[in-house]
């Protein structure tokens, strides 16, 4: 028993325990590691809508669903999203929620009510090309990530990149949204709003 208190207190020092509680939903939490990308100041706003991306490595030197070589790049750039999933549908998380990620740039939403989504959005990275769309495991996992984040936090909006950026952006890329909202549940697919597909 003091054993068992010990590596609790252990696991609340190092954050373990703090981190939002996703039922039996892995994450691989890389966000330690990622020290670029977001403001390092915490709002609440950030947890009220979800953008979804796709992104692959453009590199040529590896695979264009190498993790690292996307993560490298967004280092490039010095954005970075919330979470990403690779194709076989492990989730990553690179920024901690409570952060504003630099994953949506200049932004509004569709009714143009609000700009700079970046400050009221999770950011989602799904690694596909704009000729392969993402996975069966990527399209069951992103849903299982939505649903986790509609349980867990009120969100009102869930988008495309291509939705509050139309001039400029065009992910995610081969994307179903009627695939997705299937596998959505209730509560999120009432935050599914506005879609230009
Ligand atoms: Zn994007």
């Amino acid at each position: 028993m003091k054993r068992l208190a010990f590596l609790l207190a252990v696991a609340i020092a190092i954050g373990v325990v703090a981190a939002p509680a996703f039922g039996n939903l892995k994450i691989k939490d890389l966000s330690d590691t990622i020290a670029w990308g977001h403001d390092t100041t915490e709002v609440r706003n950030t947890c009220q809508m979800i953008v979804v991306h796709s992104n692959y490595y453009a590199g040529g030197d590896r695979s264009q669903w190498d993790l690292q070589g996307c993560i490298d790049q967004f280092y490039r750039y010095g954005v970075a999203p919330h979470y990403m999933i690779d194709r076989q549908g492990t989730i990553y998380r690179l920024t901690p929620d409570s952060l504003v990620a630099w994953h949506a740039g200049e932004s509004v939403l569709p009714n143009d009510t609000i700009a700079h989504l970046n400050y009221y959005s999770l950011g989602i990275e799904v690694i596909n090309s704009k000729r392969y769309g993402p996975t069966n495991a990527q399209y069951r996992q992103l849903a299982r990530l939505i649903n986790a984040l509609c349980d867990q936090y009120d969100i009102t909006h869930i988008m495309g990149h291509s939705d509050i950026a139309p001039q400029r952006k065009t992910d995610p890329w081969a994307f179903s949204w009627p695939r997705l909202e299937a596998l959505l549940s209730h509560r999120a697919r009432a935050a599914r709003t506005w879609t230009t597909q």
